[in-house]
Protein backbone atom coordinates (compact mmCIF):
# COMPACT_ATOMS: atom_id res chain seq x y z
CA UNK A 1 0.00 0.00 0.00
CA UNK A 2 1.13 3.68 -0.69
CA UNK A 3 1.32 5.77 1.84
CA UNK A 4 2.54 9.81 1.69
CA UNK A 5 4.82 11.05 4.47
CA UNK A 6 1.60 12.69 6.64
CA UNK A 7 0.38 8.70 6.41
CA UNK A 8 -2.22 9.47 3.94
CA UNK A 9 -3.12 6.88 1.65
CA UNK A 10 -5.90 6.23 -1.54
CA UNK A 11 -8.73 4.43 0.35
CA UNK A 12 -11.50 5.87 -1.51
CA UNK A 13 -12.56 6.37 -5.33
CA UNK A 14 -14.55 8.73 -7.17
CA UNK A 15 -15.38 7.54 -10.65
CA UNK A 16 -16.72 9.74 -12.98
CA UNK A 17 -18.91 7.86 -15.68
CA UNK A 18 -19.68 10.87 -17.91
CA UNK A 19 -18.68 14.72 -17.74
CA UNK A 20 -21.99 15.41 -19.04
CA UNK A 21 -24.71 16.87 -17.23
CA UNK A 22 -28.51 18.05 -17.23
CA UNK A 23 -28.13 20.83 -15.03
CA UNK A 24 -26.43 24.26 -15.20
CA UNK A 25 -25.84 24.95 -11.61
CA UNK A 26 -24.94 28.50 -11.25
CA UNK A 27 -21.86 27.78 -9.07
CA UNK A 28 -20.52 24.78 -11.02
CA UNK A 29 -20.85 26.07 -14.68
CA UNK A 30 -20.54 29.24 -15.78
CA UNK A 31 -23.11 31.30 -18.29
CA UNK A 32 -25.65 28.35 -18.05
CA UNK A 33 -23.60 25.88 -20.27
CA UNK A 34 -24.53 22.70 -19.51
CA UNK A 35 -21.73 20.47 -19.96
CA UNK A 36 -21.64 17.57 -22.61
CA UNK A 37 -19.30 14.02 -22.73
CA UNK A 38 -15.95 14.62 -22.94
CA UNK A 39 -14.13 13.48 -26.39
CA UNK A 40 -12.86 9.83 -25.69
CA UNK A 41 -14.78 8.83 -22.70
CA UNK A 42 -14.05 5.13 -22.05
CA UNK A 43 -16.22 2.65 -21.87
CA UNK A 44 -18.25 0.72 -18.89
CA UNK A 45 -15.70 -2.38 -19.28
CA UNK A 46 -12.81 -0.13 -19.14
CA UNK A 47 -13.86 2.01 -16.37
CA UNK A 48 -14.68 -1.49 -14.18
CA UNK A 49 -10.76 -2.41 -15.41
CA UNK A 50 -9.67 0.31 -13.89
CA UNK A 51 -10.99 0.23 -10.60
CA UNK A 52 -10.19 -3.23 -10.58
CA UNK A 53 -6.68 -2.70 -11.10
CA UNK A 54 -6.93 0.51 -8.69
CA UNK A 55 -8.54 -2.49 -6.17
CA UNK A 56 -5.00 -4.13 -6.42
CA UNK A 57 -2.71 -1.67 -6.66
CA UNK A 58 -4.31 0.65 -4.17
CA UNK A 59 -6.59 -1.50 -1.98
CA UNK A 60 -9.31 0.84 -2.78
CA UNK A 61 -12.23 0.02 -0.76
CA UNK A 62 -14.95 2.62 -1.23
CA UNK A 63 -16.66 3.79 -4.58
CA UNK A 64 -18.38 6.38 -5.60
CA UNK A 65 -20.48 6.86 -8.74
CA UNK A 66 -20.35 10.44 -10.02
CA UNK A 67 -20.41 12.93 -12.39
CA UNK A 68 -21.69 14.81 -14.72
CA UNK A 69 -24.86 13.47 -14.00
CA UNK A 70 -24.14 9.84 -13.93
CA UNK A 71 -27.53 8.68 -14.53
CA UNK A 72 -27.59 10.42 -17.64
CA UNK A 73 -25.24 8.26 -18.89
CA UNK A 74 -25.90 4.36 -20.75
CA UNK A 75 -22.57 3.08 -19.02
CA UNK A 76 -24.80 3.57 -15.77
CA UNK A 77 -26.61 0.06 -15.55
CA UNK A 78 -23.21 -2.02 -16.43
CA UNK A 79 -21.14 -0.04 -14.41
CA UNK A 80 -23.15 -0.37 -11.00
CA UNK A 81 -23.56 -4.17 -11.74
CA UNK A 82 -19.51 -4.53 -12.21
CA UNK A 83 -18.79 -2.66 -8.97
CA UNK A 84 -21.46 -4.86 -7.14
CA UNK A 85 -19.90 -7.93 -7.84
CA UNK A 86 -16.65 -6.39 -6.61
CA UNK A 87 -15.83 -7.13 -3.44
CA UNK A 88 -16.39 -3.33 -2.27
CA UNK A 89 -17.06 -2.20 1.70
CA UNK A 90 -18.65 0.58 0.08
CA UNK A 91 -20.47 1.45 -2.86
CA UNK A 92 -22.41 4.69 -3.20
CA UNK A 93 -24.02 7.08 -6.18
CA UNK A 94 -23.94 11.00 -6.23
CA UNK A 95 -26.96 12.21 -8.36
CA UNK A 96 -29.18 15.43 -9.27
CA UNK A 97 -31.99 12.82 -9.11
CA UNK A 98 -33.65 14.50 -11.98
CA UNK A 99 -33.59 10.44 -13.48
CA UNK A 100 -33.73 8.60 -10.36
CA UNK A 101 -37.38 7.57 -10.04
CA UNK A 102 -36.61 5.22 -13.51
CA UNK A 103 -33.40 3.69 -11.67
CA UNK A 104 -35.20 2.95 -8.27
CA UNK A 105 -35.82 -0.82 -9.20
CA UNK A 106 -32.49 -1.29 -10.72
CA UNK A 107 -30.71 0.50 -7.49
CA UNK A 108 -32.83 -1.69 -5.61
CA UNK A 109 -31.99 -4.95 -7.12
CA UNK A 110 -28.10 -4.00 -7.36
CA UNK A 111 -28.29 -4.24 -3.46
CA UNK A 112 -26.56 -1.03 -3.03
CA UNK A 113 -27.56 0.75 0.47
CA UNK A 114 -27.39 4.28 0.40
CA UNK A 115 -27.00 6.89 -2.39
CA UNK A 116 -26.80 11.09 -2.08
CA UNK A 117 -28.96 13.23 -4.23
CA UNK A 118 -27.96 16.64 -4.74
CA UNK A 119 -30.98 19.24 -3.82
CA UNK A 120 -30.19 22.47 -3.03
CA UNK A 121 -33.83 24.23 -2.51
CA UNK A 122 -37.30 22.99 -2.16
CA UNK A 123 -38.62 26.43 -3.37
CA UNK A 124 -39.17 25.78 -7.32
CA UNK A 125 -38.42 28.65 -8.54
CA UNK A 126 -35.36 29.11 -7.07
CA UNK A 127 -34.58 25.26 -8.05
CA UNK A 128 -34.84 26.69 -11.91
CA UNK A 129 -32.89 29.46 -10.86
CA UNK A 130 -29.90 27.54 -9.44
CA UNK A 131 -29.82 24.29 -11.73
CA UNK A 132 -30.83 25.72 -14.69
CA UNK A 133 -32.32 22.13 -15.62
CA UNK A 134 -34.63 19.60 -14.60
CA UNK A 135 -37.82 19.40 -12.14
CA UNK A 136 -37.89 19.79 -8.49
CA UNK A 137 -40.87 17.53 -8.67
CA UNK A 138 -38.98 14.79 -10.31
CA UNK A 139 -36.70 15.13 -7.82
CA UNK A 140 -38.69 15.23 -4.76
CA UNK A 141 -40.92 12.15 -5.95
CA UNK A 142 -37.94 9.57 -6.60
CA UNK A 143 -36.48 10.40 -3.66
CA UNK A 144 -39.66 9.35 -1.91
CA UNK A 145 -39.82 5.86 -3.97
CA UNK A 146 -35.85 5.33 -3.00
CA UNK A 147 -36.96 5.67 0.63
CA UNK A 148 -39.80 3.17 0.04
CA UNK A 149 -37.38 0.72 -1.50
CA UNK A 150 -35.31 0.94 1.60
CA UNK A 151 -32.37 2.61 0.18
CA UNK A 152 -30.98 5.76 2.42
CA UNK A 153 -30.37 8.85 1.46
CA UNK A 154 -27.85 11.42 2.38
CA UNK A 155 -29.14 15.14 0.35
CA UNK A 156 -26.08 17.34 -0.19
CA UNK A 157 -27.01 21.21 -0.14
CA UNK A 158 -24.49 24.42 -1.30
CA UNK A 159 -25.86 27.26 1.20
CA UNK A 160 -25.34 30.05 -1.16
CA UNK A 161 -25.56 33.70 0.71
CA UNK A 162 -27.62 35.61 -2.07
CA UNK A 163 -30.37 32.61 -2.65
CA UNK A 164 -31.00 29.44 -0.89
CA UNK A 165 -30.05 30.82 2.59
CA UNK A 166 -32.82 31.78 3.93
CA UNK A 167 -34.08 27.30 3.46
CA UNK A 168 -30.87 26.22 5.35
CA UNK A 169 -33.77 24.81 7.88
CA UNK A 170 -36.33 24.04 5.71
CA UNK A 171 -34.45 21.61 4.24
CA UNK A 172 -32.59 20.42 7.55
CA UNK A 173 -36.70 19.73 8.79
CA UNK A 174 -37.55 18.37 5.52
CA UNK A 175 -34.61 15.96 5.66
CA UNK A 176 -34.93 15.53 9.52
CA UNK A 177 -38.73 14.57 8.72
CA UNK A 178 -37.86 11.18 6.42
CA UNK A 179 -34.77 10.11 8.26
CA UNK A 180 -32.50 11.61 5.54
CA UNK A 181 -29.10 13.15 7.05
CA UNK A 182 -28.80 16.52 5.12
CA UNK A 183 -25.08 17.58 4.24
CA UNK A 184 -24.86 21.04 3.79
CA UNK A 185 -21.54 21.51 1.46
CA UNK A 186 -19.52 25.07 2.06
CA UNK A 187 -19.01 26.71 -1.70
CA UNK A 188 -15.43 25.47 -3.27
CA UNK A 189 -13.68 27.63 -5.07
CA UNK A 190 -13.75 25.78 -8.51
CA UNK A 191 -14.00 26.87 -11.90
CA UNK A 192 -15.10 30.40 -12.48
CA UNK A 193 -15.66 30.88 -8.68
CA UNK A 194 -11.59 30.94 -8.85
CA UNK A 195 -11.93 34.16 -10.23
CA UNK A 196 -14.07 37.06 -9.73
CA UNK A 197 -16.53 38.66 -6.86
CA UNK A 198 -19.21 35.06 -7.18
CA UNK A 199 -17.39 32.97 -4.68
CA UNK A 200 -17.04 36.24 -1.96
CA UNK A 201 -20.79 37.11 -2.32
CA UNK A 202 -22.08 33.32 -2.01
CA UNK A 203 -19.99 31.36 0.59
CA UNK A 204 -21.60 30.85 3.29
CA UNK A 205 -19.26 29.61 6.43
CA UNK A 206 -19.87 26.83 8.92
CA UNK A 207 -20.49 29.13 11.44
CA UNK A 208 -22.96 30.65 10.04
CA UNK A 209 -24.72 27.41 8.82
CA UNK A 210 -24.69 26.49 12.46
CA UNK A 211 -25.80 29.72 13.99
CA UNK A 212 -28.83 29.30 11.76
CA UNK A 213 -29.77 26.00 12.92
CA UNK A 214 -29.14 26.53 16.11
CA UNK A 215 -32.21 29.59 16.05
CA UNK A 216 -34.31 26.17 15.59
CA UNK A 217 -32.98 23.03 16.97
CA UNK A 218 -30.23 22.83 19.98
CA UNK A 219 -27.19 20.40 18.27
CA UNK A 220 -24.19 18.54 19.92
CA UNK A 221 -20.91 17.63 17.69
CA UNK A 222 -20.64 14.14 17.28
CA UNK A 223 -17.37 12.12 16.15
CA UNK A 224 -17.06 11.26 12.34
CA UNK A 225 -14.89 8.35 10.92
CA UNK A 226 -10.90 9.88 10.49
CA UNK A 227 -11.09 10.11 6.85
CA UNK A 228 -14.60 11.24 6.56
CA UNK A 229 -15.27 14.90 4.65
CA UNK A 230 -17.89 16.01 7.07
CA UNK A 231 -18.24 17.50 10.32
CA UNK A 232 -21.38 15.63 12.17
CA UNK A 233 -23.84 17.33 14.10
CA UNK A 234 -26.64 15.33 16.30
CA UNK A 235 -30.50 17.44 16.64
CA UNK A 236 -31.47 15.60 19.80
CA UNK A 237 -33.40 12.36 18.53
CA UNK A 238 -34.34 14.07 15.50
CA UNK A 239 -31.23 12.57 13.58
CA UNK A 240 -28.27 14.26 12.37
CA UNK A 241 -26.47 16.71 9.86
CA UNK A 242 -23.55 16.69 8.56
CA UNK A 243 -21.26 19.87 7.28
CA UNK A 244 -18.46 19.33 4.54
CA UNK A 245 -16.30 22.22 5.35
CA UNK A 246 -13.80 22.96 2.91
CA UNK A 247 -12.69 26.85 3.96
CA UNK A 248 -13.63 26.48 7.37
CA UNK A 249 -12.17 23.23 8.56
CA UNK A 250 -10.14 21.80 5.66
CA UNK A 251 -9.70 18.09 5.63
CA UNK A 252 -7.16 17.75 3.54
CA UNK A 253 -4.71 16.52 5.90
CA UNK A 254 -6.61 13.29 6.19
CA UNK A 255 -7.55 13.02 2.27
CA UNK A 256 -8.39 9.70 1.16
CA UNK A 257 -9.64 10.46 -1.90
CA UNK A 258 -8.89 9.25 -5.73
CA UNK A 259 -10.32 10.62 -8.69
CA UNK A 260 -10.82 8.98 -12.09
CA UNK A 261 -12.16 11.03 -15.11
CA UNK A 262 -14.66 9.60 -18.00
CA UNK A 263 -11.98 10.39 -20.43
CA UNK A 264 -9.56 7.94 -18.38
CA UNK A 265 -7.29 10.28 -16.12
CA UNK A 266 -6.30 9.82 -12.55
CA UNK A 267 -7.00 13.05 -10.18
CA UNK A 268 -4.96 12.75 -6.52
CA UNK A 269 -6.20 15.98 -5.54
CA UNK A 270 -9.44 18.00 -5.73
CA UNK A 271 -7.16 21.34 -5.59
CA UNK A 272 -4.64 20.39 -8.40
CA UNK A 273 -5.45 20.14 -11.97
CA UNK A 274 -2.35 17.56 -12.55
CA UNK A 275 -3.48 14.37 -13.83
CA UNK A 276 -2.56 11.14 -15.24
CA UNK A 277 -2.99 9.37 -18.52
CA UNK A 278 -4.59 5.43 -17.83
CA UNK A 279 -5.94 4.86 -21.42
CA UNK A 280 -2.45 3.63 -22.49
CA UNK A 281 -2.18 1.48 -19.18
CA UNK A 282 -5.27 -0.90 -20.20
CA UNK A 283 -3.62 -2.61 -22.85
CA UNK A 284 -0.99 -3.73 -20.89
CA UNK A 285 -0.84 -7.38 -18.96
CA UNK A 286 -2.15 -7.89 -15.88
CA UNK A 287 0.78 -8.03 -14.16
CA UNK A 288 2.63 -5.27 -15.81
CA UNK A 289 -0.69 -2.70 -15.67
CA UNK A 290 -0.36 -3.89 -11.96
CA UNK A 291 3.44 -2.23 -11.46
CA UNK A 292 2.55 0.73 -14.37
CA UNK A 293 -0.53 1.88 -11.86
CA UNK A 294 1.46 1.24 -8.73
CA UNK A 295 3.91 4.08 -10.08
CA UNK A 296 0.96 6.22 -11.46
CA UNK A 297 -0.43 6.00 -7.37
CA UNK A 298 2.79 7.05 -5.85
CA UNK A 299 2.69 9.84 -8.39
CA UNK A 300 -0.78 10.71 -7.85
CA UNK A 301 -0.15 10.45 -3.90
CA UNK A 302 2.58 13.37 -4.74
CA UNK A 303 -0.05 15.63 -6.23
CA UNK A 304 -2.33 15.77 -3.28
CA UNK A 305 -2.27 19.36 -1.24
CA UNK A 306 -1.94 20.43 2.29
CA UNK A 307 -4.41 22.59 1.85
CA UNK A 308 -7.50 23.55 -0.47
CA UNK A 309 -6.40 26.33 -2.28
CA UNK A 310 -9.40 26.44 -5.25
CA UNK A 311 -8.86 25.18 -8.85
CA UNK A 312 -9.85 26.30 -12.22
CA UNK A 313 -11.49 22.82 -13.24
CA UNK A 314 -14.92 22.07 -13.06
CA UNK A 315 -16.07 19.73 -10.27
CA UNK A 316 -18.24 18.52 -13.28
CA UNK A 317 -14.82 16.91 -14.99
CA UNK A 318 -13.28 15.51 -12.31
CA UNK A 319 -15.84 13.93 -10.21
CA UNK A 320 -17.81 16.17 -7.66
N1 LIG B 1 -24.52 15.38 -10.99
C1 LIG B 1 -24.26 14.79 -9.72
C2 LIG B 1 -24.88 15.60 -8.62
O1 LIG B 1 -25.49 16.64 -8.90
O2 LIG B 1 -24.79 15.17 -7.48
C3 LIG B 1 -22.78 14.54 -9.43
C4 LIG B 1 -21.79 15.60 -9.81
S1 LIG B 1 -21.90 17.13 -8.92
C5 LIG B 1 -20.51 17.97 -9.58
C6 LIG B 1 -21.39 16.64 -7.28
C7 LIG B 1 -21.58 17.65 -6.20
O3 LIG B 1 -20.68 18.72 -6.39
C8 LIG B 1 -22.97 18.26 -6.12
O4 LIG B 1 -23.50 18.03 -4.82
C9 LIG B 1 -22.73 19.75 -6.32
O5 LIG B 1 -23.59 20.52 -5.54
C10 LIG B 1 -21.28 19.89 -5.86
N2 LIG B 1 -20.59 21.07 -6.37
C11 LIG B 1 -20.38 21.45 -7.64
N3 LIG B 1 -19.66 22.60 -7.70
C12 LIG B 1 -19.41 22.95 -6.42
C13 LIG B 1 -18.72 24.04 -5.79
N4 LIG B 1 -18.14 25.01 -6.50
N5 LIG B 1 -18.66 24.07 -4.44
C14 LIG B 1 -19.24 23.08 -3.70
N6 LIG B 1 -19.89 22.05 -4.23
C15 LIG B 1 -20.00 21.97 -5.57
Amino acid sequence: MIVDKIGRKFNSLRVSLTAACNYACSYCVPNGKRLSKASNELSARELLKIVRLLQDAAGIEKLRITGGEPLISPKFDEFLEGVMQMDLRDVSLTTNGQFLGKKVELLRDSGIERINVSLDTLNPMRFRQIARGGSLDSVLKAMDKVLEAGIKIKVNMVPLRTSNFSEIVELLDYCLDRDIELRYIELMRMGHLLKGNQFLQDYVSMAAILEKIGEKYPFERTDAPHDSTAQRFLVGKKGSFGIIANESEPFCRSCTRLRVSSDGYLYGCLSNSKRHDLKALLSLSPEKALVSFQSVLANALLDKKLSFQGETTVMKFIGG
